[in-house]
């Protein structure tokens, strides 16, 4: 058996690399549940309720629900670099 080691080279320099962005668009949460109804409280995009990392980052400042109730936008970016210079 061999083991394999696998070797996570971290760079800060590299120029190519793609990120990926998430962003959470509206509120889904909803608050008629609990009556047999649909009602969500039009909240139209997450906004952190405190620093990352913290509690308060994962709850929405101005619905106050859970990040996870809104819907979760996944962008990746790729950031410019020297990919469109002739070869
Ligand atoms: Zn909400």
């Amino acid at each position: 058996m061999k083991k394999r080691q696998v070797v996570v080279k971290k760079s800060s320099s590299n120029r190519t690399s793609s990120s990926v962005r998430v962003r959470y668009g509206e509120c889904q949460k909803n608050h008629a549940a609990n009556i047999g109804g649909y009602a969500v409280d039009g909240c139209r995009e997450f906004m952190a309720g405190g620093e990352e990392g913290t509690a308060a980052a994962v709850s929405c400042a101005a619905c106050g629900c859970h990040r996870s109730f809104h819907r979760r936008e996944v962008n990746e970016v790729m950031s410019e670099g020297s990919a469109t210079s002739g070869v």
